[in-house]
């Protein structure tokens, strides 16, 4: 009982945005249902954060990802 209804793990979330940036016109599919009609919204504050809002029409299914920038980076000085 996660409480939110998705079994979506980040992970697969991020290589669904990373597969978006490379292609933006071409459709993305849902990672719920499959249907080729999810949405993706940039809403990062770089260079802070990448915040990606996704969400799907056919299924209901809605995420945000996170990304920290930087924080593959550590103790860079
Ligand atoms: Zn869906």
């Amino acid at each position: 009982m996660s409480g939110d209804g998705s079994n979506t793990s980040d992970s697969a979330l991020m290589a669904v945005v990373r597969a978006w940036q490379v292609d933006e016109v071409k459709p993305v599919h849902c990672p719920e249902c499959q249907t080729p009609a999810l949405e993706i919204t940039d809403q990062s504050t770089r260079p802070y954060r990448e915040w990606y809002a996704l969400s799907c029409p056919a299924c209901g299914f809605e995420k945000t990802l996170s990304i920290p920038l930087g924080a593959a980076v550590p103790g860079a000085d």
